[in-house]
């Protein structure tokens, strides 16, 4: 096996444009290059050795290369990482996503973590390390020209959120006997508290003022030159890194700096500055622990001579800084002299002399998003660690961790410039500091995302049951675990009906299962049916800060999960109701939209019947999504915690038909929700649509579904189909047909869609089930005619090729015809299912209320018509959509509904 993501080749063949950049002379570059090649010379021998033995030779290899096990460990994990071990089973897991999409280059494309404002640190260190500038900092954000990068992989390779081989994480340390060791806070020599005896450092400095009196006395012992540190930017409290070379300059940059600085931006610089000190956050400490290692024997960086980290439970931009203080402290960055964390709380000390404080928990909020992933309270990759957390008002607390830290630390002691107190073990101190480490430290980097258990493709084509199997408590426990608990959490406002996401997992975690159900059914009655069906990868878990990283929460399995415990256990859950408020309220539609709204009215204290033209509720859920992935005992059991709360059911009620708005205004309903869903099937404009084996998905799904064709020779109402069976479009109603149609004996399943895969609106779990099943995919293909015979029976269907244009109003790339490209494909069914329209039945029986031009309901953004007191949401608004935004839609009504009562009926009274 080769090397191609050679970093090596890359720079070489941009050698002109490098040194053209100015970064590089010539005998550096060349250097770099010398250097850079002993890492690929490792990593094709390691290669050799597993293709060789079938292993890791970790001896052979030690003799062979003449070097540490630390750095075969780390070549090891950057092998694994880079997609080259993939073939051992050892897969990518930061990178996973860019080796997969890797099409274009051999060599990683700049890659989500340095564009991915969440995701990046903010530290600067590929700013520094870009070898032709291309990358760029401006006000808190960093942007690649896609131009000039040479994609050459350095700045991922350094950068400390990307991936960071655990080899790293062992102590410099040769005495080990000293060294200590603990889970939380990494390889340590001591843990003491202590204080400056400098009065001038004391008046600006946070905390006990160590960071400045170290730095005060290096420079005072030669024992550094220059150091890196951040001082106080145009604005105040928007801190920007700075190198000091003189003792009387460091006074300027004590003091608060909690916002982030991309301190390594210029590190490039003081290339010939041969001891730097450098002080930050661990995020930063973490760079530098890469920058000092690669490549290899002669870092990039080899002249550090102290690392002072400082202890971050959270850092946080300018903007959300100034938010913070306006919101909390009624409070300007330029009244603020400086900040402090301590006992919990977060303290401003302004400059008129007052000083304010909330718990630590309340700025939460305000802090980056990306800020857990460094996983490190106390800057575990550093000499000596500082901060506030564990000890008293205006003392620090300090980790010595290497030789050359407790030099230092000793040095500025024997000097009288601080002094010192134990912390002891079992102190409350030490616990509060263990705690809140513990607390940041995630394992997110071990674990990896459950996968659930499934049907075996080969077997559940031959069966209706349930494809997934749903999560084991032992999953549970692993997947809660991997969830950060943000601050700000973005899964709440990924989901259209605001399901307070982190609080049910950790609940779920504390196995308060219950609780769990509580807190979820607050905002959504239907877990069970959520869980299974909602396209989570492009609501709670897309935004979710580890889909960075390709690999969110199973938000999906959890709520799943819970919900089945529910019913396994035979508990019904039901949240408590308001005092009964006697008015009546009609809901028109029993699918999500109107089970939403109901439920929510009932527990308002509404008296709620629902109205439904079929003999069951569900709507789409019941009729369209196929028992394999909804079985409908789960649908039945959910629409029970409705009747829990009153909410009266009146089946085979068509509205427009069997009973009038009018009808039910005399029944004394006093407001009215429609959701009534799209049921209307859409056809395409082809000649042959009348032959003979040419039907709609709609009809299709509900003749299997609700017939119960699928339990033939059970029930007497087979749905036939062909040998060869082809379905045409791309969404949830196509491939459920597909699947259905190979459950029902099809022996060829075809899927016709005019876009390509990336354009699919199915959700991708299904799509990924219809690929394991053997469904056929004929992307960019879209059908011209249907043939027949003499029968008028359907034998083929001619199709044409496709490719994409410019993107339509829908956002998605229009596909345009190819010329020429037409060619035929035997089949006896032909499925259509792209797509249905608004259902007339009810809006033609109300001539006043307004549609758009293509029948759906117009309404107001909380959902409410242009006839008083009627309400609409769902499908019949938006046209086909999803189950949750239909719930939503239904929950937004509720709101509407109740504001329109209370000021109609209920204040009045
Ligand atoms: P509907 O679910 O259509 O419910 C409307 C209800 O109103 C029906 O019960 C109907 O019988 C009743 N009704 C109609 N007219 C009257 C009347 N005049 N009087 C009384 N009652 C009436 N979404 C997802 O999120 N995930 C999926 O995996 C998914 N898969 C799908 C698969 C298929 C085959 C289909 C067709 C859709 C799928 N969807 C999926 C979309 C989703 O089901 C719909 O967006 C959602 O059901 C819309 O909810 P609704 O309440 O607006 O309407």
């Amino acid at each position: 096996m080769e090397i191609k993501r050679s970093t090596v080749r890359m720079l070489t063949e941009n050698k002109d444009k490098i040194l053209k950049a100015g970064k590089f002379k010539e005998a550096e570059f060349n250097k770099l290059i010398d250097d850079l090649s002993v890492v690929e010379l490792y990593q094709k021998r390691i290669i050799k050795s597993i293709e060789e033995y079938g292993t890791i030779d970790k001896p052979r290899l030690l003799s062979e290369l003449e070097t540490s096990e630390k750095i075969i460990d780390c070549t090891v994990e950057y092998l694994k990482e880079f997609g080259y071990l993939d073939a051992y089973g050892e897969l990518p897991r930061f990178f996973n996503v860019e080796i997969q999409n890797l099409k274009e280059y051999d060599i990683l494309p700049n890659v989500k973590i340095i564009r991915d404002s969440n995701l990046c640190c903010g530290c600067g260190s590929c700013v520094s390390l870009c070898p032709v500038s291309a990358i760029t900092y401006s006000k808190g954000t960093f942007e690649i020209d896609e131009e000039v990068c040479i994609r050459c992989g350095l700045c991922y390779t350094c950068c400390p959120r990307s991936f960071f081989p655990k080899a790293l994480n062992a102590s410099e340390d040769e005495d080990h006997e000293i060294t200590k060791f603990s889970e939380q806070f990494n390889y340590y020599r001591e843990i003491i508290t202590a204080q400056t005896t400098n009065t001038d450092i004391t008046q600006v400095a946070q905390d006990g003022g160590i960071v400045t009196t170290l730095l005060k006395m290096a420079f005072h012992q030669n024992l550094i030159d220059g150091a890196l540190v951040v001082t106080e930017g145009l604005e105040p409290l928007n801190p920007l890194p700075v190198f000091i070379e003189r003792e009387e300059d460091l006074l300027k940059t004590a003091g608060t700096k909690y916002t982030n600085s991309p301190i390594l931006k210029e590190f490039f610089k003081y290339r010939d500055c041969k001891k730097i000190a450098v002080v930050g956050t661990p995020c930063i400490m973490k760079a530098l622990k890469k920058l000092s290692f690669y490549p290899l024997h002669n870092p990039f960086y080899d002249n550090i001579a102290i690392k002072f980290g400082l202890l971050c439970s959270e850092s946080f931009d300018y903007s959300e800084i100034t938010k913070l203080l306006k919101n909390e402290f009624k409070s300007t960055p330029s009244d603020v002299k400086k900040m402090d964390i301590n006992k919990g709380r977060f303290f401003i000390y302004n400059k008129d002399g007052t000083a304010l404080d909330i718990p630590i928990k309340k700025i939460k909020k305000y802090g980056r998003l990306g800020c857990f992933f460094c996983e490190d309270l106390t800057a575990i990759h550093t000499d000596i660690s500082v901060g506030s957390i564990g000890s008293d008002v205006g003392w620090s607390t300090v980790f010595i961790r290497t030789e050359k830290g407790a030099e230092f630390f000793q040095k500025a002691l024997d000097l009288n410039m601080i002094v010192k107190k134990e912390i002891k073990e079992d102190s409350k101190s030490f616990n509060s500091l263990s705690r809140i480490a513990k607390f940041k430290l995630k394992s997110y980097e071990e674990l990896h995302r459950v996968e659930m258990k499934q049907q075996d493709p080969n077997v559940r084509i031959t069966n209706f049951e349930e494809v997934s199997l749903g999560l084991t408590e032992e999953m549970v426990e692993i997947e809660t675990q991997r969830c950060l608990q943000c601050g700000n959490p973005l899964c709440i406002s990924g989901c259209p009906v605001n399901i307070k996401i982190p609080q049910f997992i950790k609940l779920l975690k504390q196995k308060k299962y219950i609780e769990a159900l509580y807190k979820i059914k607050g905002d959504n009655l239907l877990p069970a049916i959520c869980g299974r069906v909602c396209p989570q990868e492009i609501q709670c878990e897309q935004v979710c800060i580890m889909s960075g990283l390709g690999e969110p929460i199973a938000i999906g399995h959890l709520e799943r999960f819970i919900a089945d415990w529910e019913r396994e256990n035979k508990l019904k859950e039901c949240p408590e109701c308001a005092a009964p408020k006697g008015i009546k309220v009609a809901v028109i539609g029993a699918g999500p939209a109107g089970l939403a709204c109901a439920g929510d009215l009932a527990m308002n204290g509404y008296d709620v019947t629902i109205f439904e033209a079929f003999h069951a509720g569900g709507g789409v859920l019941i009729y369209g999504i196929p028992e394999f992935r909804l079985p409908k005992e789960i649908i039945k059991s959910e629409i029970g915690t409705l009747e829990m709360l009153n909410v009266k059911m009146e089946y085979n009620s068509i509205i427009g038909k069997t009973l009038t708005l009018e009808d039910l205004r005399d029944m004394g309903f006093k407001a009215f929700f429609i959701g009534v869903g799209a049921g209307l099937p859409m056809f395409l404009k082809v000649p042959g649509l009348s032959l003979n084996g040419v039907l709609s998905a709609n009809e299709f799904l509900t003749r299997s579904n609700l017939m119960k064709a699928f339990r033939f020779p059970d029930y007497d109402t087979p749905v036939k189909v062909g040998k060869i069976v082809t379905v045409i479009g791309g969404g949830n109603t196509a491939l459920d047909s597909a699947r259905t149609a190979l459950r029902l004996g099809a022996e060829k399943v075809f899927i016709v869609y005019r876009r390509s895969e990336a354009e699919m609106p199915a959700r991708k779990e299904e799509y990924h089930h219809a690929l394991e099943e053997g469904i056929n995919f004929q992307f960019l293909t879209n059908p011209v005619q249907f043939i027949g015979d003499d029968n008028e029976k359907v034998t083929q269907m001619k199709v044409i090729k496709m490719k994409l244009g410019e993107p339509d109003e829908s956002g998605r790339r229009r596909p345009i015809r190819i010329e020429g490209s037409e060619y035929m494909i035997a089949t006896d069914t032909i499925i259509i299912g792209i797509g249905a329209g608004a259902n007339p039945i009810l809006t033609k029986s109300i001539p006043e209320l307004k549609l758009n031009k293509w029948g759906y309901i117009e309404t107001d953004e909380n959902g409410e018509t242009n006839i008083e007191g009627v309400f609409a949401g769902g499908d019949i608004v938006t046209g086909s959509a999803t189950v949750i935004t239909a719930m939503g839609a239904g929950k937004m009504a509720s709101l509407a509904i109740d504001k329109y009562l209370q000021e109609k009926y209920l204040d009045k009274n």
